[in-house]
């Protein structure tokens, strides 16, 4: 736990949650959402690897038309959520949004530790992206540059570490990394022998956070410096009702005063080498929602912690853990079969279709037309989770087609 971080306590949740930044506390199911007047109680930070920079513990993800959101940006940045995150290719306007805020807000540029990330893996490529992404983003420099959704760490090589170098050297970018939502561990473990990996964002949630492969690679990014951000904390979505685990823990969750979707946030915050975590924040309910719970002091139990484990272990076949390298390594035809797999959960779990079909309708037109007569069954033998994956493809096909 670092320093900011012990100055917290419960009294200073209640105190932010009965303190109203625009008027009067806001009452949510089940707890109070903190709402914090500029100079007051902030979200706490924490240090960023070893870059020297501390952050926010909470990102704001954007993914959302942030253009028609500056309030809610202004809103964020009064509660201390100043680690903003975008990308290249994030839909709806998401960094020409920010850079709309920064034109509005020039003094806030300083205050916030922004990524965004690049689809391109050659050097052109990432030159010219970063410099659109700069003009968007109306800023001169990138707080941490990421290569976006490494599969295999052989994605980055010596051309990239140049690349990274240069546009560090140019002023351009200051730290330089990668994001993963595939094959999470092994890109981890091997970025910690690099030697010139700054920071990534990967999957990682109380589902994953306790496997031995996963805390031997965050064990080595911590060794390397590498400062570390979680995404798809959720880990597929809202807890249902169905089962007796489900109901005792939303039960549970709730008597304490926290929600489920609070509760998997607080779980992974427990790990002290997690700098930060991104999350989908479209609206003003998320965002104070996550400032709620990051406010929240309140540990998750050991018990808790136990009940997590075993609705993960319940319900794993509902969730993809990112291991493409074994199936899709099963089958002859080029499928993503994890990508497609977190497209449903984005339209499932997160009920953003449009973004879900949007992604889907990249894949080559022949690829998606062959997918409905593809044999997955050599697939779904590998599978961990035990994934019907080839009902799930012919399902997306249907969705998102
Ligand atoms: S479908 Fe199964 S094997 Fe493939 S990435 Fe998901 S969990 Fe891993």
């Amino acid at each position: 736990m670092s320093q900011n971080e012990k100055q917290w306590s419960r009294r200073d949740f209640l105190k932010v949650a009965g303190t109203a930044g625009v008027g009067a506390a806001i009452t949510m199911p089940g707890y109070q959402v903190a709402a914090a007047s500029s100079g007051q109680s902030v979200v706490p930070t924490r240090p960023f690897g070893q870059s020297g920079v501390d952050v926010s513990i909470l990102s704001l993800g954007g993914m959302f038309d942030i253009r028609s959101n500056l309030i809610m940006m202004k809103q964020a940045m009064r509660w201390g959520v100043t680690y903003w995150d975008t990308a290249d290719c994030y839909q709806r306007g998401s960094e020409r949004g920010i850079g709309k805020y920064f034109d509005k807000f020039p003094e806030d540029r300083r205050k916030v530790f922004l990524v965004t990330k690049s689809d391109a893996r050659d050097p052109k490529g990432m030159s010219r992206l970063l410099d659109r992404s700069l003009d968007r983003l109306q800023t001169d420099y990138i707080d941490l540059y990421f290569v976006h959704g490494v599969s295999r760490i052989d994605e980055l090589d010596q051309d990239t570490r140049t690349w990274a170098e240069k546009a560090k050297a140019a002023g351009k970018i200051r730290l330089f990394g990668f994001s993963s939502h595939r094959n999470m561990e092994d890109n981890l473990l091997a970025a910690a022998k690099l030697g010139w990996i700054d920071g990534i964002m990967m999957t990682y949630n109380y589902r994953l956070m306790h496997t031995d492969p996963m805390r031997r690679a965050v064990d080595a990014c911590v060794k390397a410096g590498i400062g570390l951000t979680a995404m798809k904390t959720q880990g597929g979505g809202s807890i249902r009702t169905d089962t007796d685990t489900e109901l005792q823990m939303a039960g549970r969750f709730l008597q304490k005063g926290f929600t489920d979707a609070q509760a998997k946030l607080m779980a992974v915050w427990q790990n002290p080498n997690i700098a930060s975590i991104c999350s989908q924040m479209p609206n003003m309910t998320y965002l104070m929602a996550n400032v709620a719970a990051a406010l929240n002091r309140t540990k998750i139990s050991a018990r808790d912690m136990d009940l997590l484990q075993r609705y993960a272990r319940e319900t794993h076949s509902n969730y993809c853990a990112g291991c493409t390298h074994l199936c899709e390594t099963a089958i002859e035809e080029r499928v993503p079969i994890g990508d497609v797999m977190r497209y449903l959960m984005y339209c499932r779990s997160y009920g953003d279709r449009d973004y879900a079909a949007a992604e889907f309708k990249k894949l080559p037109p022949d690829l998606r037309r062959q997918m409905a007569d593809i044999d997955f069954r050599p697939a779904e033998k590998r599978c961990p989770q035990k994934m019907a994956i080839g009902k799930l493809m012919r399902e997306a096909l249907d969705e998102l087609g």
